[in-house]
């Protein structure tokens, strides 16, 4: 491919709203335009990447039996309704009408329309288990979109769905999509972690993400230096604490008066007691009413971790409000001590003794508190968050890392949930009709590339892994007019088509720097740079991108040597 002819308006300043190096880069290389919030059109630079990741996926997907379809991006709503989806996804769905008044969404996931599909094709146990997968456009209203394409609201998604007779033969195919997955980050170039997860709006029993490390990542990632067990920061478990002997002689239960120290520090500092001394009380709201988590004051409760142990649909705190409506409570002073709540205590509470609560009354504090004693709980549980340097709870000796992640991709097992509401059902061996085991896998193909690009720039541009470089070499001519340098740099461009390597001739007639500069902006992994000077030498010079380094070899000689040289990037 010729520069001149190629469309890549690249530019000096990155745009105003840019917050991540991914959407500044993406923008200047000219890989991107924005043409409304969360909406891009991608260029053919920023085209050329993302169809390199897609077919890193297609050939994982392949490997392990996936099947490539294409579904429509409009659904009927219908199908929504039968998955009763319609109702619980809330404004992220695009709903639209149709002509005759019919109602459609704008697909922001495909189980509806898969399982559709199946169920009308698919009957017996023979002809299970079945992986489709499509690479597609999806839309989801974000309410904040941003970051470029990491975050749009219409983008490239690889969903693939997988249905099962049974749940065994679903966990199969989870682990050889987890391999899969692993392979196509791998491939990316990318650092990433496979985390256990929450399985969110989907739904289901089993699920995990996949996260690239890079510090604009929006998600928290605990994980074990020692063992190597990641989890996402809502769910990663804390250990429970070692068994602890109650105190010979437990204190009474005694009411203290604490005017204005509400916060636990406050509360510490006046009594003179360590944070961990002092137990929080926080009031959480669900379907159907209040509840009452307890904590250490050093810790912090997880309302995931909470809403999972309770089994309830949601789980957020209580605004002050609800808070006052109930009568006894009072911000600041509330404590399990005679609450009228149902009580979920995280594991330390249970070893625990002579603790501080609040007194349910306002400017008071209970102390020597002993739990069973003085108030009961329904139910303990690993309730905190955790945080660096808490010890891991799978092995002996490790402790806990925290690093931010970029989701590219997420794998679910989604058991029966969608087939049992749409009725996909087979007919086993006995002639039994039962429902099928379904499995999602879903990654986001222009996140992909936008996270390869947090993990690998630098103050002059994008520094592309090889596999997702738009071109592997670009060949930069001093001056293009010249006829030996003409001459040379169509020999080298020639010869690196014929052997399959894709590579950009800058051809224009720009200076020497400004087309070094756009070079080194949209990071391409090798450069060649031709000029007369060295040409009549019989050298070329090769320069890595990566660690800027350049040396003079033999020309024509070093065309046969640029293989080897890209392999050992
Ligand atoms: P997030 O938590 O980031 O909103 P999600 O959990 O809603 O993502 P999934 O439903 O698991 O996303 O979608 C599968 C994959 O699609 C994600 O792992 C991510 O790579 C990609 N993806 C999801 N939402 C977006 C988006 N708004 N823009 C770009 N890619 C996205
Ligand atoms: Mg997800």
């Amino acid at each position: 491919m010729h520069f001149s002819k190629l469309f890549i308006p690249t530019l000096k300043e990155s745009p105003a709203d840019a917050e991540v190096i991914s959407h500044k880069l993406m923008v200047r290389a000219g890989m991107i335009r924005q043409l409304a919030s969360g909406i891009y059109s991608i260029l053919p630079l920023g085209l050329r990447v993302l169809r390199k990741v897609e077919q890193i996926i297609r050939e994982e997907m392949n490997q392990i039996g996936g099947q490539e379809v294409f579904l429509p991006s409009i659904q009927p709503a219908e199908l929504w309704m039968e998955s009763k989806r319609w109702d619980f996804y809330g404004k992220e769905l695009l709903r639209i009408k149709d002509r005759h008044n019919r109602e459609f969404c704008y697909g922001p996931t495909h189980e509806e329309v898969i399982t559709d599909i199946v169920r009308r094709e698919i009957k017996s146990y023979r002809q299970l288990p079945v992986i489709l997968y499509q690479i597609q456009t999806k839309f989801r209203d974000e309410v904040r979109p941003r970051f470029g394409i990491m975050r749009g609201r219409e983008f490239m998604m690889k969903d693939a769905y997988s249905f099962h007779a049974d749940e065994e033969d679903t966990r199969h195919t989870y682990s050889q999509m987890a391999k899969a997955y692993s392979n196509i980050f791998k491939r990316c170039g990318l650092d990433f972690k496979q985390v256990q997860a929450d399985s969110g709006t989907i739904g289901g029993s089993f699920s995990h993400e996949f996260a690239v490390l890079a510090d604009s990542g929006e998600d928290d990632i605990g994980f074990c230096e020692s063992c190597g067990y990641a989890s996402n920061l809502e769910l990663a478990g804390s250990k429970p604490p070692a068994a602890s002997t109650p105190p010979a002689a437990p204190q009474d239960l005694k009411e203290v008066e604490t005017p204005g120290k509400k916060s636990v520090e406050e509360v510490a500092g006046f009594l003179n007691l360590p944070a961990r001394q002092i137990v929080k009380t926080i009031i959480l709201e669900n379907e159907n009413g209040l509840v009452a988590g307890l904590v250490r004051g050093d810790h912090e409760i997880n309302p995931v971790k909470l809403k999972n142990l309770i089994g309830c649909e949601w789980l957020l705190p209580a605004g002050e409000e609800a808070i006052s409506r109930h009568p006894g409570l009072h911000c600041g002073y509330v404590g399990p001590v005679g609450l009228d709540l149902p009580v979920y205590a995280d594991h330390e509470i249970f070893a625990l003794h002579d603790f501080v609560t609040g007194a349910n009354k306002p400017s008071a504090h209970f102390t020597g508190v002993q739990v069973e004693r003085d108030f009961k709980v329904k139910q303990f549980g690993d309730l905190r968050t955790v945080k660096v340097g808490d010890p891991c709870p799978h092995c002996e000796e490790g402790k806990y890392q925290v690093k931010r992640g970029i989701e590219v991709g997420h794998i679910f097992i989604l058991g029966t949930k969608y087939s049992s509401l749409m009725k996909a059902v087979y007919l086993d061996q006995q002639g039994k009709e039962s429902a099928m085991v379904m499995g999602c896998y879903g990654i986001g193909v222009g996140r992909t590339a936008a996270a390869a690009i947090e993990q690998n720039h630098d103050d002059r541009g994008i520094v592309w892994p090889l596999n997702l470089a738009p071109f592997q070499v670009i060949i930069i001519p001093v001056n293009y007019s010249d006829d030996e340098v003409k001459n040379a740099c169509d020999t080298i461009y020639d010869r690196l088509q014929e052997i399959g390597i894709d590579s950009l001739l800058d051809d224009r007639a720009d200076r020497l720097g400004v087309k070094l500069k756009d070079a080194d902006l949209i990071g391409i992994p090798l450069q060649i740079i031709i000029g007369p000077k060295n040409l009549s030498a019989g050298q070329i010079e090769i320069k890595i991108r990566k660690t800027n380094e350049s040396e003079l070899r033999p020309y024509p000689q070093v065309i046969e040597d640029i293989p080897g040289i890209l392999k050992g990037l």
